[in-house]
């Protein structure tokens, strides 16, 4: 296939971009390279002649329209977005102009794209819009897990431009016949992920000597995939989901934050144990609850499982413990500062898979 995959410099589209090549597909990633977004990420793939690179803003229409023509996809792999939650508490602005209105974007040029298909008699084209389960909203710890008929109830200004975005993506194909997939997942953790995020996070400050911070008292549950599963999933959305189709994902691994911290100081303590042989986990630190902080999230992947043969390959623990090696052997993935790699005992590493 011919892939354009917005957002592919960031951690899930870098590990899309990274497969799509691998697998010998035609691939362009468009990014704006924010502070999100790393071209390290994608370097064990960036010399293939399959492969290239164009910095853009999915807002900027004259940009996308540009790129979709040039390089003529038959498929869009939607992901560019402001992600982190905490941000979109601080300043919303940038998350209603990236994910609300660079989606519109995407939707007319694609639009514009496959209406051109279908005069030149071309193929199949699909528009995968990548969602999260956070546009459902919250569950107390006893409700069923959401399923892609739940009604959206987002809390964060992130989930409401993330939802406001799922809405458009389906009119798009409701009014305009445009194949559109909407696909919504849980947490997402593995290699390359942003160092501001949850799991690299507690790696920084446990072996850094600070405290951990978690949020309330950590009883919030998430549900977490494996990256290379959501990536599976949305290649699976893209050769046989249907056009008007919505899937969600998820692992099968709900876990409370706190639990999750524990695990992780637990696996440190093995890998990197402490000079004064004192468990990580005495580093944690309760800090004043995230405002709105959503309870629960829980995922039924049963529409994925059997229209899509979606299933995750990969176990909770096998995918912890392969993250965990991922970001110790990758210190300056963590940090590029040298007197913090040393401070956190990690050496330079190179980049890369
Ligand atoms: P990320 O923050 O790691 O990466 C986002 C990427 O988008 C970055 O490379 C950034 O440079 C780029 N970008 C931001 N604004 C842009 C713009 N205006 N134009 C072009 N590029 C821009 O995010 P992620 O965690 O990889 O998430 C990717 C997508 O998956 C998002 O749409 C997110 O909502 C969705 N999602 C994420 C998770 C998760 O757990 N991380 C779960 C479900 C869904």
């Amino acid at each position: 296939m011919r892939a354009m995959v917005t957002g592919g410099a960031g951690f899930i589209g870098s590990a899309l971009v990274r497969r799509l090549v691998a697998e010998g597909h035609t691939v362009l990633n468009f990014d704006l390279l924010t502070y999100a977004g790393d071209l390290r990420a994608v370097e064990p793939v960036s010399g293939s002649d399959t492969y290239q690179f164009q910095r853009g803003d999915v807002a900027d229409a004259d940009a996308v329209t540009a790129s979709v023509s040039a390089f003529r996809p038959d498929v869009i792999f939607h992901l560019a977005a402001e992600s982190h939650v905490d941000r979109s508490i601080d300043g919303p602005d940038a998350f209603i102009r990236t994910n609300l209105n660079g989606t519109g974007v995407m939707l007319q040029a694609a639009r514009a794209w496959h209406d051109r298909m279908d005069a030149d008699g071309r193929a199949a084209f699909r528009f995968i819009h990548v969602s999260t389960d956070e546009v459902y909203g919250s569950l107390g710890f006893d409700d069923p897990a959401f399923t892609e008929d739940t009604p959206y109830a987002p809390n964060s200004p992130y989930a409401a431009s993330k939802a406001g975005a799922d809405h458009l993506a389906r009119a798009w194909h409701e009014t305009f016949g445009l194949p559109v997939v909407i696909t919504n997942c849980s947490n997402n953790y593995g290699p390359f992920q942003h160092p501001e995020k949850l799991i690299p996070t507690v790696i920084r400050k446990a072996l850094g000597g600070e405290p951990i911070p978690v949020y309330g008292k950590g009883e919030n549950v998430r549900d977490w995939l494996f990256v290379d599963d959501h990536v599976s999933g949305l290649i699976a959305a893209a050769t046989t989901g249907k056009p008007g189709g919505k899937y969600n994902f998820g692992g099968n691994a709900e876990r409370r934050n706190i639990d999750l911290v524990h695990s992780l100081c637990a696996r440190l303590d093995e890998a990197r144990p402490r000079a004064d042989g004192q468990s990580y986990a005495s580093q944690i630190s309760f800090v004043t609850d995230r405002p709105g902080h959503d309870l629960r999230y829980a995922v039924d992947a049963s529409r994925a499982r059997s229209a899509l043969g979606w299933t995750p390959a990969t176990s909770f623990e096998e995918g912890m413990a392969r993250t965990v090696h991922w970001y110790l052997s990758h210190g300056d993935w963590l940090t590029r500062n040298p007197s913090e790699l040393a401070r956190l005992g990690l050496g330079q590493t190179a980049t890369g898979e």
